[in-house]
C-alpha cells in the first residue's frame, strides 16, 4: 500500500532509513519503520512549495470576504495531486482515495482505518493556517477526515495518525494476525463466535467493539499490588472469563457508548447490570 502526503512540512515525517536504527521522525521508529523498510507500505511526502511558480514559493493567500489568517491556495495542491496521475474524482473506484485532513471532517475511527487499509493508494492532504481553499475538497478529494474534536495547527499530525493506524493493519505488519482483531475496537465477532454453547467466552479478549481488557506482567506482586487471582493460575477458562468481564467493566467505565453496538451475550448483560449498566 502506498501513501502520498501533501504538506508544506515534509521534514515533519522523517524517514525509515536504510537499516534498523537509522530512521528518523514518525516514519523512522518501531513497527512503522520496519513495515516501510520491508516494503509492506510506502510513504512519499510531497512538498507543496515545489508546485508553486513564484519567487517566494507562495502556498497561501488572504481569505475572500475578509477575516483572520491565511488560506492554502488551490493551485499548488491541484498541481501536486495531478502529478500523481490518479483517476479523476468520481472515477477512482476502490483502489485510490484522496483525503483532506480537516477538523470539519468525518471522525477517524478504527473502522475508517480498516476501510482505508483496503486501498492501494491513499493521498493525504494536510491543511495549515485557516484551512484549505474549499475547491480542493469539492473537486479533488473523496472525503474529509478529522482525527478528533479539537483544532490542530496543521493536518500533519492527522496524516501521521492515519498512516500509523492503517499500516499496522496491513497483512504481515503485526507479528500475529489476531493482534489487530482482538484489541480495542476490534472487528465485531458474532456472539456465537465469541461464546461457547455454555456461555463461557471463547475469546480471551475485548474484541467485538469493546475496549481491550487490562494487561499485567511480572512481577506478580508489585508495590503491594497483586495481579488478579484468575490470571496467575493457568486455568484458561478462568482467564478467558476474567478477561471478558474486565473488558466489559473497562468499556462501561470509559466508553459506555460502545456497549450499544457490541455483540453481548446474556451472561455479559447480566454482569454489566450488576455493575450498574441499564442499557
Ligand atoms: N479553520 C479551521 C476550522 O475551524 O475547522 C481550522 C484550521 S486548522 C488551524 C489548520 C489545518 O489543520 C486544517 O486545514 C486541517 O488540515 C488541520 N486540522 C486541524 N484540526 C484537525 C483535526 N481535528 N483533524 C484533522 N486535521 C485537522
Amino acid at each position: 500500500m502506498r501513501f502520498d502526503i501533501v504538506t508544506i512540512f515534509p521534514g515533519f515525517f522523517g524517514s525509515a532509513g536504510a537499516k534498523s536504527g537509522e530512521g528518523s521522525g514518525i516514519l523512522g521508529h518501531g513497527i512503522l519503520e520496519r513495515a516501510l523498510r520491508q516494503g509492506q507500505a510506502e510513504v512519499t511526502t510531497h512538498d507543496l512549495r515545489s508546485f508553486t511558480h513564484d519567487r517566494h514559493k507562495t502556498v497561501d493567500d488572504r481569505p475572500f470576504g475578509g477575516g483572520e489568517g491565511m488560506v492554502l491556495k488551490a493551485q499548488p495542491i491541484f498541481e501536486c495531486v495531478e502529478a500523481m496521475h490518479l483517476q479523476s474524482k468520481g472515477e477512482r473506484g476502490s483502489k485510490e482515495r484522496v483525503i483532506l485532513l480537516s477538523a470539519q471532517g468525518q471522525s477517524f475511527t478504527q473502522a475508517t482505518a480498516r476501510r482505508l487499509a483496503t486501498y492501494e493508494r491513499v493521498v493525504l492532504i494536510c491543511g495549515r493556517y485557516e484551512g484549505v481553499d474549499e475547491r480542493v475538497s469539492a473537486m479533488l478529494c473523496d472525503e474529509e477526515v478529522g482525527i478528533g474534536d479539537y483544532v490542530l495547527t496543521g493536518g500533519e499530525l492527522g496524516a501521521a495518525v492515519i498512516v500509523d493506524a492503517v499500516v499496522r493493519l496491513l497483512p504481515g505488519v503485526l507479528g500475529h494476525a489476531d493482534s489487530s482483531r482482538y484489541e480495542s475496537f476490534g472487528e465485531g465477532d458474532e456472539p456465537t463466535e465469541t461464546m461457547t454453547a455454555d456461555g463461557v467466552p471463547r475469546a480471551t479478549h475485548g474484541a467485538g467493539g469493546l475496549l481491550d481488557y487490562p494487561h499485567y506482567t511480572r512481577p506478580a506482586e508489585w508495590n503491594g499490588m497483586p495481579i488478579p487471582e484468575a490470571l496467575g493460575g493457568g486455568d484458561h477458562l478462568a482467564i478467558r472469563k476474567w478477561r471478558r468481564r474486565a473488558a466489559l467493566g473497562k468499556t462501561l467505565a470509559n466508553r459506555p457508548d460502545l456497549l450499544e453496538t457490541a455483540p453481548l451475550s446474556d451472561d455479559d448483560r447480566e454482569y454489566l447490570a450488576k455493575l450498574g449498566w441499564n442499557g
